[in-house]
């Protein structure tokens, strides 16, 4: 097997087709030198080794004499010698996965680096100082990474040497200092370790490849790959790559760049560039980058250069790139490229003009826009009627606006936002380790870094907003208060970021919903061309329904009744129904409410206009209407005009253990029918009288919670007869369906006997997982974490269908009932039908339809053509 791909001299042993081998880095690297664009050459150990090496606890056989195979190779092509003393091999050792995650794995740069080398460098490069400022860098990166000293721990040190020599950057820093620097770093290393600072180059290797192997374990990564669903066993290649170095000068840089803007789209090149400095200089956020256009005054060469070889590879990948470079001595070195993250709306932007472009087709623009991400296009953002002043402006980093409480920690901000509280993160810069809490948090907020800075690209990626590099902040985050402009903002209190414009603002601002942008319609109606999946909504108001079918909704999945007995005070005549002794009395009350219910149904059939609606007739337990306070019963007896007393009695006889296997659903159709029929009534005159006014209607009328295909013929029955009196009564050809929710593992199981009596199913799924778990959907948040990070499940089953147990169900529900009824409609209406997994799921197992809340509309659309493509 071969565990080592070599890159050099214009050619590559690799492709950039090899990414699950040798991770994306090494898949870019390789191509980008076969595409005769400078890259320094190295060579890549591939996932393949690590995955072994995580089994054995040892590399592979083999492995390792192949890399010194490889960096003989590497020092023939650049004439240097990895541990000369003449002129030495300096490489760095960089991890890089299938896919990128940014900060999540650790790179040694200078690697080579010990007391002889570094006088060799410093005398072919002529300066003592650049030498030594590379030894000490190095000592600091490879112990922080490989040995596990922190960092912080060296930073203190040239805190104290700057301040000794009285100044304010590193580069103000001379050649005795460095030297000085060094001897102190290696002191701290030998008091730490009780070992002297490794001297041997190929130790300093093979610690540096043991760590980016192990890295991929670390609490990180793993927190990472977890949050985006990468698997655990892909494993991280690791890159050699010769040395270029950006810190030899004023003729020398670094810079990171995206051949578009990553956050609103736009066609120009756009990244940022530090003169004199080397690697993560840029993105740790210590100096402040200058932006990349400066960099054509400054080094015009190298600046054209630049611009062509990103044209080259955009063309080359077809996609937006994120590139990262270093200019030695007025050359350019192209460090990385990959296809780079960026926000929904950059998404949207850049899939739409590049096929106006020419460049890509229609359907890879389709596949360009992650459904889950255009969730981002639909978040809020500051009402432009708004008056506010904003006290601070930092770089519009993520687009979006946030509302929230202040909190200093990430830990503080996922305790806060357990608590259903909202919060903005606020600190000098984010870290790798921060993720967590940026998850949790409603946005972020830095006073340092740019663009580039682990904020921005974190918080970009996870679409939440995120302002960064808010210099006139000062913040200190242990005594957990930021100071601006003369005010004093602590912990818990409120303020509002916007992300698109980068401002603060010390109070809360009012925040509106956005709408689909003329781009993002074009690619959702594009998706419409190639999805089969219908996309319903969940709308219980004329006003909900109005917002789904501006998102595109083809009609109403799932239209709950309930809601309408809660509103204003019809719940007094719903709880005089409920505590009612007998039918008399129970239509009594029903027959009040009758009215309203029928007003809602006129309103929501206006504002779908002939589309098909889909009413779920009462389905939660009456015990959920029942008053529970002394007040509440006594309100209801004057109501009703009944007794306190035989009312608190009635309720105490209605209270139940178990509520969500109790009286609800159909059974309540079954003992108490007049409430199904006082429902019909209400749908089926509605349905008419809008049907009159010579607006189309398509009512279907759905029944919860059946188990059994009986209950479904009573109740069919009883639906029918009302609605065709009522129909015949209005003189109008009305049509409508029955039909019926599978959400019991019974139901699925004889779903071909319930099919007798059903126009169509439609999957209600929270209930089903509820009741295939056997997992009670409002407790199970004490104890599922566990579960998921135990990964006894891989994921919450109430986000995403559990395909295998949940799924089969549904599965075995679709052919059972449409081997009964071929053309039986089949639908699911619950929060996964906004999933895009789950939705992958629905297309294979050949549902008609997915019904979701209506801001997930747009995202349905495309997952659902992402699922057919
Ligand atoms: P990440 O995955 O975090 O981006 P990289 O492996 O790309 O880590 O390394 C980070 C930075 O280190 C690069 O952007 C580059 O500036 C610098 N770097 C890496 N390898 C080299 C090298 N061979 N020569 C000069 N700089 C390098
Ligand atoms: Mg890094
Ligand atoms: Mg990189």
């Amino acid at each position: 097997k071969k565990y080592v791909y070599f890159f050099g001299d214009g050619k590559a042993e690799g492709s950039g087709d090899m990414k699950n081998l040798l991770g994306g880095k090494g898949a870019g690297l390789a191509e980008m030198t076969n595409l005769g664009v400078p890259v320094p050459p190295g060579f890549t150990i591939t996932t393949e080794a690590c995955v072994e090496y995580q089994k054995l606890g040892d590399y592979p056989e083999g492995m390792w004499e192949e890399s010194l195979k490889a960096l003989e190779k590497l020092e023939k092509s650049i004439n240097k010698k990895f541990g000369g003393k003449e002129n030495p091999l300096l490489v760095s050792v960089r991890s890089g996965a299938r896919v990128s995650m940014p900060g999540m794995m650790d790179t040694v740069l200078n690697l080579g680096l010990n007391d002889e080398t570094v006088e060799g460098l410093a005398s072919v490069s002529g300066s003592k100082r650049f030498a030594y400022d590379s030894y000490r860098r190095f000592i600091q990166m490879f112990s922080d990474v490989v040995l596990g000293i922190e960092h912080n721990r060296f930073e203190e040190v040239i805190k104290q040497v700057k301040k000794a020599r009285n100044v304010e950057i590193d580069t103000q820093l001379d050649e005795n200092d460095m030297f000085e620097l060094v001897e102190k770093f290696k002191k701290l290393v030998s008091e730490e370790l009780g070992r002297s600072f490794p001297q041997d180059v190929f130790e300093q290797l093979k610690l540096s490849v043991n760590a980016v192997f192990d890295s991929w374990n670390n609490q990180r990564a793993k927190t990472y790959r977890r949050l985006n669903k990468i698997p655990d066993e892909w494993g991280t290649a690791v890159n050699v790559v010769a040395m270029v170095f950006g810190n030899m000068g004023n003729d020398c840089g670094t810079g990171v760049a995206f051949t578009r803007n990553p956050s609103t789209g736009e066609k120009e090149f756009f990244g940022e560039f530090l003169i004199n400095a080397q690697g993560e200089d840029v993105v740790a956020g210590i100096r402040t980058p200058e932006p990349i256009s400066q960099l054509k005054g400054e080094m015009p060469e190298v600046f054209a250069q630049l611009e062509e070889v990103y044209r080259k590879l955009e063309n080359h990948y077809k996609d937006m790139q994120d590139i990262e470079f270093t200019v030695e001595k007025n050359q350019l070195y192209m460090l990385q490229t990959r296809n780079g993250k960026r926000t929904a709306k950059a998404a949207v932007k850049i899939a739409y003009d590049m096929y106006e472009e020419g460049l890509i087709d229609k359907k890879t623009a389709v596949m360009r826009v992650a459904p889950a991400q255009v969730d981002q296009l639909l978040h809020p953002m500051i009402d432009p009627e708004e008056k506010y002043k904003a006290v601070a402006k930092g770089l519009p980093a993520s687009p979006g606006a946030a509302v929230g409480k202040v909190v200093f920690t990430a830990d503080d901000a996922e305790k806060m936002a357990s608590k259903g509280e909202k919060v903005i993160l606020v600190r000098n810069e984010t870290s790798p380790e921060d993720i967590g809490g940026m998850d949790a948090a409603e946005g972020i907020l830095t006073a340092t870094g740019g663009m580039t800075s682990h904020a921005a690209v974190v918080a970009r990626g996870m679409g939440k907003c995120c302002v960064a590099g808010c210099g006139a902040l000062k913040i200190d985050e242990k005594s957990k208060k930021i100071v601006v402009d003369n005010e004093t903002v602590r912990e818990n209190d409120i303020i509002t970021i916007n992300g698109t414009t980068g401002e603060v603002i010390l109070e809360k601002v009012k925040l509106i919903e956005p709408e689909l942008s003329g781009e993002f319609a074009k690619i959702l109606e594009w998706a419409d061309e190639f999805r089969e999946l219908g996309v319903r909504t969940n709308a219980d108001t004329p006003k909900d329904s109005a917002t789904a079918r501006k998102f595109g909704a083809e009609g109403i999945g799932l239209c709950r009744t309930e809601h309408m007995f809660f509103e204003g005070n019809r719940i007094d005549a719903v709880r005089e129904m409920i505590l009612a002794d007998d039918e008399e009395g129970r239509k009594k009350a029903l027959y009040k409410i009758k009215p309203y219910q029928k007003e809602d149904f006129i309103g929501i059939f206006k504002a779908m206009e002939g589309l098909p609606v889909t009413i779920r007739l009462l389905d939660p337990p009456l015990h959920e209407f029942i008053p529970h306070t002394d007040e509440d019963i006594e309100k209801v007896a004057k109501y009703a005009g009944v007794p306190a007393d035989k009312l608190k009695a009635k309720a105490e006889e209605l209270k139940e253990f178990n509520p969500m296997l109790g009286h609800r659903g159909c059974r309540l159709g079954i003992t108490y029918p007049e409430i199904y029929e006082m429902q019909v009534y209400a749908i089926i005159e509605a349905a008419c009288e809008v049907k009159k006014e010579g607006v189309d209607v398509l009512p279907e009328i759905m029944i919860p919670l059946v188990g059994h295909s009986k209950e479904l013929e009573v109740l069919r029955n009883i639906t029918e007869k009302v609605a065709d009196e009522v129909i015949s009564s209005y003189n109008v050809g009305l049509k409508y369906l029955v039909g019926t929710m599978i959400e019991l593992p019974r139901a699925a199981l004889t779903a071909d006997e319930i099919a007798e009596y059903a126009d169509f199913f439609s999957f209600g799924t929270n209930d089903l997982t509820q009741t295939t778990f056997g997992l009670s959907r409002d407790d199970s948040g004490r104890f599922l974490p566990a579960y998921i990070d135990k990964k006894i499940y891989r994921e919450d089953p109430f986000i995403s269908i559990d395909q295998s147990g949940v799924g089969e169900l549904v599965k075995i529900g679709v052919e059972k009932g449409r081997s009964r009824k071929k053309e039986l409609k089949t639908g699911i209406c619950g929060e996964h039908g906004g999933d895009p997994d789950s939705i992958y799921f629905c297309q294979k197992v050949g549902l008609n339809y997915v019904s979701c809340s209506p801001f997930r509309v747009p995202v349905a659309r495309l997952a659902a053509a992402h699922a057919v493509l």
